[in-house]
């Protein structure tokens, strides 16, 4: 199976700690930068509240040698009581704060880095999003950024809690009690690390759980996706039986790993629980022979379990630097990818007029093909032209060029007598009104959707913009009127009001160019008129390119160019297409009109 580029990491996706791929982290580093007063300031709280809790072990420790006599700086046994209940208070309060700062810094370099990366996206050109899919790009900015997140937050403190209590745990214990500690050192990493390979055992056998599960839960995406089509064809009981198939491998593949697990806990329980015996046994016998007191047994015993804590959180800390480099890899990939060029002249007074001369072009993922053959036309500011000829001939792939959405490979298309790549590329843009085959509403209100061409427009122009695309009938009979929510949680619009919606938003944009790609499901006779009247008045003094599949809305245009495998193969009005009998036109004319 291909391997999808940027999802969550597989484990051998996981990048080695060497200094390059640590360069790469330190690359996600600089969204730091503008916090690392707050960050500094939460490296010191951690430091001082690893310090303080590794001082609770040892006073612990001299609360029972007091009790049996030995003389301390405090000889009271409640002043030590005391002090170990403000060592732990003291580390409460430093332990908020570092909590605290850490996730103000995470939270808004995890934001700066959200809006750095979808910034970069939605500015990159359209090729590049041929090339990936749309889930691998979101979880970029999901489960990528996310996994930084927890780095930033969590681990990295972790990291430096761990080490600190490592290095001064087992100093501290080798000053104080060196006998003991080489026979702890000598026992106790080694059945951690023992434990440690099991565990990674372990999780990948979860992690098969959690693929089974989640090949079981596309079932039930799909399904839900397609509800209509599953009821359609009375599909319930074979999806549900298909979902339960899927689920019994997942029992199956969980039970198994079960019996690992049970086999694991059993086994960490004995083993560390053992090594602890073993320390506590060698302990015992020093105390018994006058080399240790009890209140150091005691003391060194605990410490025994933050170092061995240590050791285990550590590996834990590995892997997930492991996959945060792999993130920050995808992520700064993708910083790095090269925007559209906005240069160019403003293009202000938009005539109209355009000029495709002897273009080719092939499509980036399909450079064998060659999707355009030489095409030129022109047409002069104001004129009505269609576009028409079978499927995958090419008129949508025209468009996208005009809109430079991908470069030409040959010949030129030129937009008031000078090429597109001289004007900027937002204006150009700006100046062109498309209202598309299928019309895709944003989530969010009617005025939201309609005023999206002309942020900032007043209510007056979005009405009167409503009401000359025929949509205004129909909005102001919604209770909310222009706020009536629309798209997946708001109403569902009918295809003929959506195209209205569409028609509005094009009237407000008010271009000099209009693309009209028509819808190729047939509405009903009235929706039909009611479209067909907006869109009439929306092409009053425009240049319009309508890309037909009806060729009865097309009969007044000035010319009609007919596109047959990337190449015109006729041109002229409609009058003078059907005259030639044999033509491709009047073939499409008789195939439409035969039933
Ligand atoms: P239709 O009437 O079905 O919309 P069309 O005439 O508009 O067809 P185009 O969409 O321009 O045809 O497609 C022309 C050719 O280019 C087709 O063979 C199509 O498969 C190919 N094509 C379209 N878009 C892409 C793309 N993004 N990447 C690669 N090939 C593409």
């Amino acid at each position: 199976m291909a391997k999808q580029r940027g999802t969550a990491l597989e484990p051998e996706e996981k990048r080695k700690l060497n200094k390059q791929n640590l360069s790469k982290l330190n690359q996600i580093f600089q969204f730091l930068i503008p916090y690392k007063g707050a960050f500094t300031s939460g490296l010191v709280f951690l430091l001082f509240s690893s310090l303080t809790l590794l001082s609770f072990p040892f006073v612990a420790g001299k609360l029972i040698d007091t009790a049996q006599g030995e003389v301390w700086i405090f000889s009271d046994l409640h002043h030590i009581a005391l002090l170990l209940l403000g060592i732990l208070a003291l580390q409460s309060v430093f332990s908020f704060f570092r909590v605290w700062l850490f996730a103000l810094v995470s939270e808004k370099a995890m934001r700066d880095i959200r809006i750095a990366v979808y910034g970069r996206l939605v500015r990159l050109p359209i090729p590049f999003f041929d090339q990936r899919r749309t889930g691998e790009l979101l979880s970029r900015i999901t489960s990528d950024v996310g996994l930084l997140q927890d780095t930033f937050s969590t681990t990295l403190a972790e990291l430096f809690r761990q080490v600190v209590t490592l290095v001064a745990g087992v100093a501290f214990l080798l000053i104080n009690t060196p006998k003991l500690t080489v026979f702890m050192l000598a026992t106790f990493p080694v059945l951690v690390l023992f434990a440690l390979v099991f565990g990674k055992f372990i999780r990948k056998l979860s992690k098969k759980t959690q693929d089974e599960l989640a090949a079981a839960n596309v079932i039930v995406e799909e399904t839900l996706q397609s509800i209509t089509t599953v009821k359609s064809f009375v599909g319930e009981g074979y999806e549900v039986n298909r979902y339960s198939k899927g689920l019994d491998k997942v029992v199956r593949v969980a039970l198994s790993a079960a019996k690992y697990r049970g086999a694991f806990i059993s086994f960490i329980i004995f083993a560390l629980f053992g090594g602890i015996v073993g320390v506590m046994w060698y302990g015992a016998n020093l105390v018994a022979s006058g080399e240790m007191s009890v209140g150091e047994l005691v003391s060194f015993v605990l410490y025994t379990t933050f170092i061995g804590g240590s050791i285990a959180g550590l590996g834990d800390i590995y892997s997930q630097l492991q996959k945060a480099i792999g993130s920050s890899e995808r992520v700064v990939e993708l910083l790095k990818e090269e925007e559209e060029v906005e240069q160019g002249i403003v293009l202000h007074d938009c005539k109209g007029s355009i000029d495709f001369k002897g273009v080719t072009f092939n499509y980036p993922t399909r450079p064998e093909a060659e999707v355009l053959q030489g095409v030129s036309f022109q047409i002069q500011p104001g004129e009505k032209i269609a576009l028409v000829g079978p499927s995958g001939a090419g008129k949508s792939t025209l468009i996208q060029l005009l809109l430079r959405f991908y470069e030409v490979t040959t010949g030129q298309i030129q937009i008031d007598g000078k090429p597109i790549s001289h004007w900027s590329l937002a204006s150009l843009r700006s100046r062109i009104g498309i209202v598309p085959q299928e019309v895709l509403l944003f989530g969010g209100s009617i005025r939201d959707n309609i005023g999206y061409a002309k942020p900032g427009a007043t209510e007056e122009e979005i009405i009167g913009a409503a009401k000359k695309a025929n949509a205004w009938q129909f909005i102001a009979q919604f209770p909310e009127g222009l706020d009536t929510l629309v798209g997946e949680r708001g109403i569902k619009l009918s295809g003929g009001q959506r195209q209205r919606v569409a028609i509005a938003r094009a009237i407000l944009k008010d271009p000099a160019i209009l693309v009209l790609d028509e819808a190729t499901s047939s509405l009903d006779a009235e929706s039909e008129a009611l479209v067909q009247e907006a869109l009439n008045e929306l092409m009053k003094g425009r240049t319009t390119l309508i890309i037909a599949h009806r060729l009865a809305t097309i009969r007044k245009v000035d010319r009609i160019y007919v596109l047959t495998e990337g190449k015109i193969a006729e041109q002229g009005t409609h009058q003078e297409l059907v005259q030639d009998a044999a033509g491709v036109y009047a073939n499409l004319v008789r195939l439409q009109f035969a039933d």
